[in-house]
């Protein structure tokens, strides 16, 4: 099941493939053995290394505009522990969703595996992947990655790749705050992950859902929001938006929809035992 809809509005999911990580690479101050009763509850979720985690971008359809969430690690990210190809591009001619097409690239932040697509590199040159597209992202991220001192420790090489150049090539918005994107589609900011992460509301006919980005990490982060996670660039500004994200999504019966969730990518939180837990749908 590839296609999800909340109200008119139809999403799609699309991944670029698979990243696989040591848990301690993530979670620095956790014993491993915390994780033993989530290898029995997510399977899928782990593979000899550590975690197995999804590298989801969604496709939204929402009156009559095209909006796409993210674009993946792209061809550049064999070294960031992706066991196989890219699948992005492939994934979205099966599915029928042209890059020509697309209105809206809503960035949640700028970490090497959501904006590896942006930009396509070839004989001919540099240009933007979705040529048609305004590339939309918070302010306070930008900031961030492209501070010099961010820059010239060793990161440069791959932002030029991916995002630097957007500007000059005319296809960057920088947006502050709740935005409306398209009918039904807000932005919604979730700083800590990164300076300027935002998630994405999707609201339709009475029914709504939360594009939550990075701010869970994986389907077990949801039940374990408080350890340091190793990722988040701010880690007491990561937990509160993981909270607050997660309990708006609890208290609205909101379908959550994550970067890093096991495919498709969408679910449900539900309670057990006192503790909320992921159940993908
Ligand atoms: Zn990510």
């Amino acid at each position: 099941m590839a296609q999800l809809k909340i109200g008119d509005i139809t999403v799609t999911a699309l991944s670029d493939g698979r990243m696989s990580f040591q848990t301690t690479n993530m979670f620095p101050e956790t014993p491993e053995s915390l994780w033993d009763a989530y290898r029995d509850r997510f399977p899928e979720a782990f593979n000899a290394q550590g975690f197995l985690i999804n590298i989801g971008v969604f496709h939204l359809a929402s009156g009559g505009e095209q909006v796409l969430v993210d674009t993946g690690l792209g061809p550049h990210g064999a070294a960031q522990g992706r066991p196989g190809p890219p699948e992005l591009i492939d994934d979205m001619r099966r599915k029928h969703v042209s890059p020509d097409e697309i209105d809206s690239v809503f960035l949640t932040h700028l970490h090497g595996d959501h904006v590896g697509w942006n930009m396509t590199h070839d004989e001919d040159g540099s240009r933007p992947t979705f040529p048609n597209a305004r590339y939309l992202l918070q302010k306070a991220d930008w900031g961030h990655f492209t501070d010099e001192k961010f820059l010239d420790d060793g990161r440069r090489d791959a932002a030029q790749l991916t995002y630097l150049p957007l500007p000059d090539m005319g296809v960057l918005d920088l947006i502050e705050g709740e935005t409306n994107i398209a009918p039904g589609l807000d932005a919604y900011p979730t700083p800590g992950h990164t300076p300027g992460h935002q998630s994405m509301l999707i609201s339709s006919r009475g029914e709504r859902a939360l594009i939550i980005g990075d701010v869970v990490g994986s389907p077990m982060h949801i039940s374990e929001p408080d350890h340091v996670y190793r990722p988040d660039v701010d880690k007491e500004m990561g937990r509160k938006s993981r909270h607050e994200a997660l309990d708006l999504a609890e208290a609205n019966g909101m379908t959550v929809i994550g970067s890093h969730m096991t495919r498709p990518g969408w679910g449900r939180l539900i309670r057990w035992e006192g503790r909320r837990y992921w159940q993908a749908i």
